[in-house]
């Protein structure tokens, strides 16, 4: 009988960080996943997080940062962005593992039976769980990152470590790769690096029985060699593993930091295979990312949460992504939609009319919303390139339809509208009473048609697109004439017709709208079609 061929043993990377959180653990581990991939692997990633909360949806943006949605509709933080980006692969609800998300369901089971009388614990019943999902993520894999969040040593993420570290027990310690990314203070007044904290970390992970087979250490600066010796000696660990990764500009060159730091010997070394990375796309991304051109392209975000780079993380690195590709600098400016309300020809009204282009980001809430109103109205009529994504399609519609007559128009989400048959913005079946519940929205991918010979069609290139969701709201249609006169039409619809998923203005230089977020499939090396033309338009 022929035997099945036995399927090829994943390798595990494990990446945890020391001394302080925030110093780009997740970028070191996604740039290793994208030069691995590079070398032609199918690498994956996964984020543990200790937070109690079951996901992402209710956490506060500007606390948090973006909610990035994956195409299987679960609501995440900005670091499955990140990896997405980085090893261009879709995430899953398989991508995310929050401690919230693991005690309800070891809760759950308890509730239900189903321990049989056992006594329920974190070890082994959590560490066990967090194997199983560790395993579920890496499934077709050739290679599975996992990123613990926080640093060693908080109290609450010492179930993971000890999760990852009886990984190794499983699948074996050859197949495991233990990362350690340690931060180490430059102190000014000194004019030294201090290791100390590095070394107090390591000595933590080992006490957690984990002994790193890399340690990145970051830096503000590029660190001399006698830094990462002193840490190899005092950790015990061979000095070629401890590597030297300094700021620098931009996230998108840290591959390449990581590639002259020597850790590719060590990940050749862990795989067996020292073939060179194609890292071809990569420099010219890079090369155009980092470039100076003559033209520059001025585009007004005009939301709610202004002048933090990570709540609208995705859009703003597909408007970076969407520049270099158009070889144009981006001058990304933020206007505060409510400083808009007042009038047009306050300061952030002058600032919008010194756009060459206007972006109405995804929100939610009635807060600024008539300033956005106004930046749609005002790009409509003075055909000014205007990309509206999820809530920026909805205001454009409620500012066509108060054109084309109904006045007051408006959103059901935004309070009492006094005249509640004037919602041109509704809420969607089945959505109603679930408002400020958690993973309740329309959520992920879902697909649309788009209609033939309208430029939406061609900007894809296609007339049948996914796109990630995450709304509540939708088109009411039958409000279509007013808008239509109001001057934009229908582009794209769901299969069956219910639900509006894009618009256009079709007298326009360029102006774009849909329901769902296509910012969160642009990625460096393949640029989002909507974003890219959109700065095209920009640009003229
Ligand atoms: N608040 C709107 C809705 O729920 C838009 C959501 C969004 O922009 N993501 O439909």
């Amino acid at each position: 009988m022929k035997k099945n061929k036995k399927k090829k043993q994943t390798k595990y990377i494990f990446v945890t960080g020391g001394v302080l959180s925030g110093v780009g653990k997740g970028i070191t581990a996604a740039s290793m996943g994208a030069i691995l991939k590079a070398k032609g692997y199918h690498v994956t990633m996964q984020k543990c997080d200790p937070y109690l909360n079951v996901d992402a949806g209710l956490l506060n943006p500007v606390e948090h940062g973006e909610c990035f949605v994956t195409a299987d509709g679960v609501e995440t933080d900005l670091d499955l962005g990140h990896y997405e980006r980085f090893l261009d692969f879709e995430t899953s609800k398989y991508s995310i593992t929050l401690s919230g998300a693991i005690f309800k369901e070891l809760i759950d089971k308890e509730r239900s039976g189903g321990f049989k009388g056992k006594t329920v614990q974190l070890v082994p019943h959590f560490t066990n769980l967090v194997q199983e999902k560790i395993e579920r993520a890496s499934a077709n894999s050739d290679i599975h990152i996992v990123e613990i969040g926080g640093t060693i040593g908080d109290y609450e993420g010492l179930s993971f470590v000890e999760a990852i570290r009886l990984f190794a027990n499983k699948v074996g310690r050859k197949n495991c790769l233990y990362v350690s990314v340690v931060y180490v203070p430059w102190i000014n007044t000194s004019k030294e690096f201090k290791t100390k904290p590095a070394q107090n970390a390591l000595k933590d992970l080992r006490g957690f029985g984990i002994i790193p087979d890399i340690v990145c250490t970051r830096t503000e600066r590029p660190a001399p060699k006698e830094i990462q010796e002193k840490i190899a000696a005092f950790a015990g660990i061979d000095k070629d593993a401890v590597v030297n990764l300094p700021d620098i500009k931009s996230v998108y060159d840290v591959p390449f930091n990581v590639l002259k730091s020597g850790v590719l010997n060590i990940l050749n070394d862990f795989i067996g295979d020292d073939s060179e990375p194609d890292m071809n796309r990569w420099e010219e991304f890079s090369r155009l990312r980092n470039q100076e051109f003559k033209r520059t392209v001025r585009i007004g975000l005009v939301a709610k949460y202004v002048g933090n780079n990570d709540t609208y993380m995705c859009v703003t690195e597909a408007l970076k992504t969407a520049a270099a590709w158009n070889k144009v600098n981006l001058d990304l400016v933020w206007i505060n939609a409510e400083e808009l309300e007042d009038s047009a020809n306050n300061e952030a009204g002058k600032k919008l009319q010194a756009c060459d282009g206007i972006v109405v980001p995804g929100g939610f809430g009635a807060r600024g919303v008539e300033g956005k109103i106004k930046a749609a109205s005002y790009a409509l009529d003075k055909n000014v390139p205007y990309l509206g994504l999820c809530l920026g399609m909805q205001v454009a519609c409620i500012a066509a339809a108060r054109k084309g007559g109904v006045k007051t128009a408006n959103s059901e989400e935004f309070g009492a509208t006094e005249e509640k048959k004037n919602n041109v913005i509704y809420i969607m079946e089945g959505q109603k009473g679930k408002e400020s519940t958690g993973g309740t929205m329309r959520l992920g991918d879902y697909p649309a048609k788009l209609v033939k010979g309208s430029r939406t069609a061609k900007i894809y290139d296609e007339t049948n697109v996914i796109e990630r969701h995450r709304h509540r709201y939708e088109l009411n249609q039958k409000f279509l004439p007013e808008i239509e006169k109001g001057g934009i039409m229908v582009s794209g619809v769901s299969p069956d017709g219910k639900l509006v998923e894009f618009i256009e203005a079709p007298n326009h230089l360029f102006f774009q709208a849909t329901q769902a977020h296509p910012e969160f499939k642009s990625r460096p090396l393949h640029p989002h079609p909507l974003f890219l033309e959109f700065i095209k338009a920009c640009k003229k």
